[in-house]
């Protein structure tokens, strides 16, 4: 027919790509997942857990699915289903020690993305400056760039401990006078990432403090992602930067069910702040997902009370979960100094960053080339060994990549059995380079 000719003489001919999405279509995790899954008998690369999620957490969902309430099949509240907000508000009441109110401080996404976009697209403007500390989240550097802005970054410096002894992530500092350089009249955010992706540092409350101070002084905003909230070791705390002085009024709070409860594949999130922050995302939020699956939000509510009545006491997920975590770190961090790939012993989060150096003469460099070491490393390592891991410089922003070109990232939230397989993989590796 007459229209069926036109659409196969049609082939269009104008640029098809907005503006906005120059210089952010090359995507590490695309190309790194698709590495895993053609190459790794062991896969340490992306951050989720290959052990089961809770049963209580499991168990929800399933009596949310059979359980006769149909409607839980439909569409829910915008912002968040109703007896997740409560529970969520209910919680960070206890978390923050202020009053919430779960229609306006709270509002679920799918998952802690959603909720970093919903931030930067609701509150960045064209010009605008944000500050992000390095390394970082790498999907922070491309969302700000979506939304107009302009990434400012700022690193954390590793001093490295004298006395020969294993470095930690706490070792890797802002330097006070180079932070406060990059904030100006055009600095809008800062984005805060503690426990920090890819190092687990922890920032301390005199670190907080100085980020606090310098947001208050320039009267920037700070975008707190939070999602390894619960995953702290070795007895540390995590703090809030929202409980600092001045901080309530100027931070968002994002959380993450998926790293919460063991279960990345739900997609359920959150942000906590004030409504005057609050409204603006929500209006970005309604007008591009409108909402997250009601279902899985029924069953993380139910998750979330159980936890509230379990606050704090040896049952709590929340308790255990790190205590299990911190186990694995400690055997990884045994394994890996074992065979001379130096971990960063990290003090929280469910990653850690290791030194290649030792095993760098079976991959060797190509002088001048535009990847990173650490990233030819890494994919070597999968394809001849099928080890999966992350290089750090994915990590860093274009012009950085090329500082640490010698560390890798490993997710340790496995099984006792990968983890095991993982340690063969290195020792038999190095058996074979010393007998050579
Ligand atoms: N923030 C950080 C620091 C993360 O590591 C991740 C997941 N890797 C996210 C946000 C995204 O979380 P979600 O899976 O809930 O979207």
């Amino acid at each position: 027919t007459h229209f069926l000719f036109h659409s196969l003489q049609a082939k269009m001919s104008r640029p098809v790509q907005a503006r906005r999405l120059e210089g952010i279509d090359k995507n590490i995790w695309v190309e790194f997942v698709k590495l895993a899954a053609t190459y790794s008998k062991v896969n340490l690369g992306q951050g989720f857990p290959d052990f089961p999620a809770p049963d209580f957490l499991t168990e929800a969902l399933t009596r949310a699915l059979g359980g006769g309430n149909h409607m839980l099949h439909q569409y829910t509240r915008a912002f968040g289903h109703p007896p997740l907000v409560k529970v969520l508000a209910q919680f960070f009441e206890k978390l923050l020690g202020r009053d919430l109110d779960p229609m306006t401080n709270v509002m679920v996404t799918v998952g802690a993305y959603q909720a970093l976009f919903c931030c930067f697209q609701a509150l960045v403007d064209e010009g605008d400056e944000v500050i992000i500390i390095e390394p970082f989240f790498d999907c922070y550097e491309p969302m700000v760039k979506m939304a107009g802005g302009t990434p400012v970054f700022v690193p954390l410096r590793p001093n490295p401990p004298k006395d020969g002894k294993l470095m930690s992530s706490a070792d890797w500092q802002l330097d006070p006078a180079e932070l406060a350089s990059k904030f100006s009249e055009k600095t809008k955010a800062i984005v805060l990432n503690s426990p920090n992706n890819p190092l687990g540092k922890v920032f301390s409350r005199e670190e907080l403090g100085l980020i606090a101070e310098l947001c208050v002084k320039h009267d920037v905003l700070c975008i707190s992602d939070e999602v390894y909230e619960w995953l702290v070791y070795d007895g540390k705390q995590h703090i809030r930067i929202a409980s600092l002085q001045g901080m309530w009024d100027r931070t968002v709070i994002i959380g993450s069910a998926g790293k919460t409860f063991s279960a990345t594949g739900w997609k359920v999130g959150w942000v906590v702040g004030p409504d005057r922050l609050l409204q603006h995302l929500r209006t970005v939020h309604q007008n591009s997902v409108y909402h997250c699956a009601t279902i899985a939000q029924e069953a993380v509510a139910q998750g979330f009370q159980r936890e509230l009545m379990l606050y704090g006491k040896p049952e709590s997920y929340f308790v255990q979960l790190p205590k299990e975590l911190q186990q694995k770190r400690d055997w990884l961090v045994q394994s890996l100094d074992g065979v001379g790939m130096k971990p960063i012993i990290p003090e929280g989060t469910y990653f850690l960053v290791a030194d290649i150096s030792p095993f760098k003469s079976d991959v060797p460099d190509v002088p001048n080339s535009d990847e990173p070491y650490d990233s030819r490393f890494a994919k070597w390592m999968v394809k001849n060994k099928g080890l999966a891991a992350i290089p750090l410089s994915a990590f860093y922003s274009e012009a950085h990549k090329n500082n640490y070109p010698n560390f890798i990232r490993f997710c340790f939230a496995k099984e006792e059995a990968t983890l095991k397989a993982a340690s063969d993989i290195l020792q038999k590796w190095k058996q074979e380079k010393t007998s050579s």
